[in-house]
């Protein structure tokens, strides 16, 4: 998967959010999923944003969610908008923006 930075195993997925609350950058945020047990579902919002730190990977307790190999990918670097999305969709309850609980 070298051409995603990151990505879900949605059959994994518990909606716990706690991949978004570790993610830095806003790449990440929670959306209203009908279908799954718990009525969301983490999606990759900002593959552009992600910088490769692997928060998420290691803040979620059932696998769900991984990280490309630096080797492999070409992540980009923190900055301030990345910071500022990051602190939006957090104080959004970890949804997307526009797509809030
Ligand atoms: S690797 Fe870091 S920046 Fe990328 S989605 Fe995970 S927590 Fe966010
Ligand atoms: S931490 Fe894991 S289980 Fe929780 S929302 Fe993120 S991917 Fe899903």
């Amino acid at each position: 998967m070298a051409n995603a930075p990151v990505w879900v195993d949605e059959k994994r997925c518990k909606a716990c959010s706690l991949c978004v609350a570790a993610c830095p950058s806003g790449a990440l945020a929670m959306r209203i999923e009908p279908k799954s047990t718990l009525g969301a579902m983490v999606k990759v919002i900002a593959a552009d944003f992600c910088v490769g730190c692997g928060e998420c990977e290691l803040a979620c307790p059932d696998f769900a969610i991984s990280v490309a190999d630096r080797k492999e990918f070409n992540f980009a670097k923190l900055n301030d908008a990345m910071r500022q999305a990051a602190e939006a969709i957090k104080n959004n309850n970890f949804y997307e923006l526009g797509g809030a609980k």
